[in-house]
C-alpha cells in the first residue's frame, strides 16, 4: 500500500544534495563558534530575512522559547493569539521556563486585532504584571495556513515600538507567507524584533530552526540556547541541509500551495466536506467534515487504514498539510481515499 502522507510538511526527508553536502560540510566545535558551516548558514539567514544576526536552534520550540525569555523576565506577562502554537502546543514552554504569563487574545483568521492588544497591554499599578512581549504567527498554523496581512503586522509593531514593547513572529512557515503575499521574507520581518523561522518543514532540511534578531539579542539567545541544552557542537553536519534548504527549496514553497488548493477544490467538491477556499493561503487547509455525519477521528483513522495520514483538528475538521512529499498524483489519490470512505 502506498503511504499518502498529508500530516505535516516536518515528514519532508533531506535530498540528495542535502546529503552530499552534509557529507563534505566543514565542521567544527559550535560551542566555540568553530563549525564553518553553521557560521556561514546563520549569516546566510540572517541576510536573507534581514535581521542583524541569526542562531541555529535543534527545533522551532526551542527557537520560541529562547526569544521569549530573551525578551522577558520571569513574572512579566505576554501577549499572545489564543490559539498560536507558542500557546497549544509548545508543553507551556514559556509558563514553565521563561516564567512569564500568558495574556491571550481572540484572533481573526490568526491576527489578534490592534484594539485587543491595546486593551491587553498593562498600565502601570501595584497589581499588575508588565507587559514583556507580543507574539504574533505567520503562516497561522490552526486557521489552516494563513498570512498576517502586512498593514496589520505594520500597525502592531509601531504600537508596540511607541510602547516599548518588543514583537516576536513566530514565522515557522515564513517562507510560505512570504510566498503568499509575494514579498521577500524581509518584508514581513521588518515589523517584528525577533523571528523564528524552521528549516526542517517545507524546506526540507532534517533538523533545525533559526532565530533571528538584533546582535545584542543573539549574544543573549546563544547564552540560553546553552543553557536549554541546545549547544550543538559539530552540528554543522545539519547545518549543511540548512543551507541547500534556503539557497534551493525556498521557491519551490509555491508547488505545494498550488497543491494545497487542488486538494482543497477537490474536497470542497465532495457533498458534506467543505473548505473555505478563500481562506487557503498556503500548505496547510482545515477541511471540515461535520455535515458528512462522520467525526473526524473516525473518519481520520478509516483513512489511515487506506493509506491516508492526517491529523484530525477536533471533533469535525482534519488538517491536510501539503509538502514535497506529496505532488497531484497524492492529491489525486487522497481524494479518491475520502470518495471511498465516505461513500462507505
Ligand atoms: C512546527 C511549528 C513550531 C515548532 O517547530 P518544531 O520544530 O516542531 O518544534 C512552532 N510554530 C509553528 C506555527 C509551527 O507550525
Amino acid at each position: 500500500m502506498k503511504i499518502l502522507d498529508f500530516r505535516s510538511d516536518t515528514v519532508t526527508l533531506p535530498t540528495k544534495e542535502m546529503l552530499e553536502a552534509m557529507t563534505h560540510a566543514k565542521l567544527g566545535d559550535d560551542v566555540y563558534g568553530d563549525d564553518e558551516t553553521i557560521n556561514r548558514l546563520e549569516l546566510l539567514a540572517a541576510e536573507k530575512i534581514g535581521k542583524e544576526a541569526a542562531l541555529f536552534v535543534p527545533s522551532g520550540t526551542m527557537g520560541n522559547l529562547i526569544a521569549v525569555m530573551a525578551h522577558t523576565t520571569p513574572g512579566q506577562e505576554i501577549i499572545l493569539e489564543e490559539s498560536c502554537h507558542i500557546y497549544l502546543y509548545e508543553v507551556a514552554g514559556i509558563a514553565r521556563l521563561a516564567g512569564v504569563q500568558a495574556r491571550t487574545i481572540p484572533g481573526i483568521n490568526g491576527l489578534p486585532p490592534l484594539e485587543a492588544i491595546k486593551n491587553a497591554v498593562r498600565q502601570e499599578n501595584i497589581h499588575f504584571p508588565e507587559t514583556g512581549l507580543i507574539s504574533l504567527e505567520s503562516t497561522h498554523n490552526m486557521s489552516g495556513g494563513m498570512t498576517l496581512p502586512l498593514k496589520e503586522m505594520a500597525s502592531i509593531y509601531h504600537f508596540a515600538k511607541e510602547k516599548g514593547i518588543p514583537v516576536h513572529l513566530d514565522g515557522a512557515r515564513l517562507f510560505n507567507a512570504a510566498k503568499h503575499l509575494q514579498v521577500e521574507a524581509k518584508e514581513i520581518t521588518r515589523y517584528t524584533d525577533s523571528v523564528m523561522f524552521c528549516l526542517s518543514k517545507g524546506l526540507s532540511a532534517p533538523v533545525g530552526s533559526i532565530l533571528a534578531g538584533t546582535q545584542d539579542f543573539i549574544v543573549k539567545a546563544r547564552k540560553l540556547r546553552k543553557m536549554l541544552g541546545g549547544g550543538m557542537r559539530q552540528a554543522g553536519v545539519i547545518a549543511a541541509a540548512g543551507i541547500v534548504a534556503l539557497e534551493g527549496m525556498v521557491d519551490r514553497l509555491a508547488e505545494d500551495h498550488v497543491n494545497a488548493l487542488l486538494l482543497a477544490k477537490e474536497l470542497n467538491s465532495i457533498k458534506g466536506v467543505s473548505v473555505d477556499l478563500e481562506k487557503v493561503h498556503s500548505n496547510i487547509i482545515n477541511v471540515d467534515f461535520y455535515e458528512t455525519g462522520f467525526k473526524a477521528p473516525g473518519l481520520a483513522s478509516k483513512m489511515k487504514d487506506k493509506g491516508l495520514l492526517v491529523n484530525p483538528r477536533n471533533d469535525r475538521v482534519i488538517r491536510f498539510v501539503t509538502h514535497r512529499g506529496v505532488g497531484k498524483e497524492e492529491v489525486a489519490s487522497a481524494v479518491e481515499v475520502v470518495k471511498e470512505i465516505l461513500k462507505g
